[in-house]
């Protein structure tokens, strides 16, 4: 297979303004079929965010072993759930694919290289808040997995890496959560949160507001509040991936906020 040049990439996608990097507290897949503040917050978002020529998903949701991208022009839609009402199971976001941003990539990341990926498409931490965001499904989408075998400082790096994507007309969103504790959850209709849930969450913003990224990183030295809110790291990891691709002129906004399900933050950050 013939592989493109930078050049002839860069025919494609010409150096554009600084696109905004976007991280997204995606929460429960039913997010796809309620409306509530969040799917208001991200359909709001969508209303005012510029049209990308790409849009690249680093969801908590497709971790391998070493870096992935898909590259495929037409992504399924990964119902990667149990459990839920089957209508959830009928929802098909089919945005096209962008092989030419996956190519871009690729060039992009070296050191490692990733490796092309024929069989993902969009996961869940994708779809449901992106169906909010364009429900038009009209712009090219693809991811980056997360290599689950790398430490938080990786995760940060690689969105140092991605960064320059974003002056080529492409949209960074990670899709995760600042507090994701499932074993915490609430079930009661309109749980309280838990009082470690909203401090994590409000330490974090502060942090990311200050921009002491460092800190996020080394989030398990963080005491208890963060430790039970990041039991295990792949919903946090998508957040530190953006924080890489953030620069230093950027404003920061949080579009979304509240805590689901008195453990799982909604919490999303706008840089722009
Ligand atoms: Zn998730």
């Amino acid at each position: 297979m013939a592989v493109a040049s930078m050049d002839t990439l860069g025919v494609r996608f010409p150096k554009t303004e600084r696109f905004p990097v976007l991280f997204l507290g995606h929460g429960s897949p039913m997010n796809a079929i309620e409306e509530n503040s969040y799917t208001k917050g991200w359909a709001e978002l969508g209303n005012i965010l510029p049209r990308p020529r790409a849009i690249l998903v680093v969801s908590a949701h497709w971790l391998t072993e070493g870096t992935y991208v898909h590259g495929t022009e037409r992504p399924r839609t990964i119902h990667d759930f149990w459990g839920f009402p089957k209508e959830l199971y009928e929802i098909e976001y089919l945005a096209p694919g962008s092989p030419e941003g996956a190519r871009l990539t690729e060039n992009m990341l070296r050191d490692p290289t990733p490796k092309r990926d024929h069989e993902w498409g969009l996961d869940h931490g994708a779809w449901v808040p992106l169906m909010h965001l364009f429900p038009k499904a009209d712009i090219p989408t693809f991811q980056v997995s997360i290599d689950a075998t790398r430490p938080a400082t990786f995760h940060f790096e690689l969105g140092k890496r991605l960064a320059l994507l974003r002056e080529r007309g492409v949209m960074i969103v990670g899709s995760g959560n600042l507090v994701h504790n499932l074993g915490r959850i609430r079930w009661e209709n309109d749980p309280k949160p838990h009082d470690w849930a909203e401090e994590f969450d409000q330490a974090a913003e502060r942090l990311v507001r200050l921009r002491e990224f460092d800190k996020l990183i080394r989030h398990d030295e963080l005491g208890e509040a963060a430790r039970l809110s990041v039991p295990t790291p792949e919903h946090f990891w998508p957040l530190l991936t953006v924080l890489g691709a953030v620069h230093e002129n950027d404003k920061i906004a949080c579009p979304t906020g509240g805590v689901a399900l008195g453990s799982v933050s909604m919490r999303s950050f706008l840089f722009s």
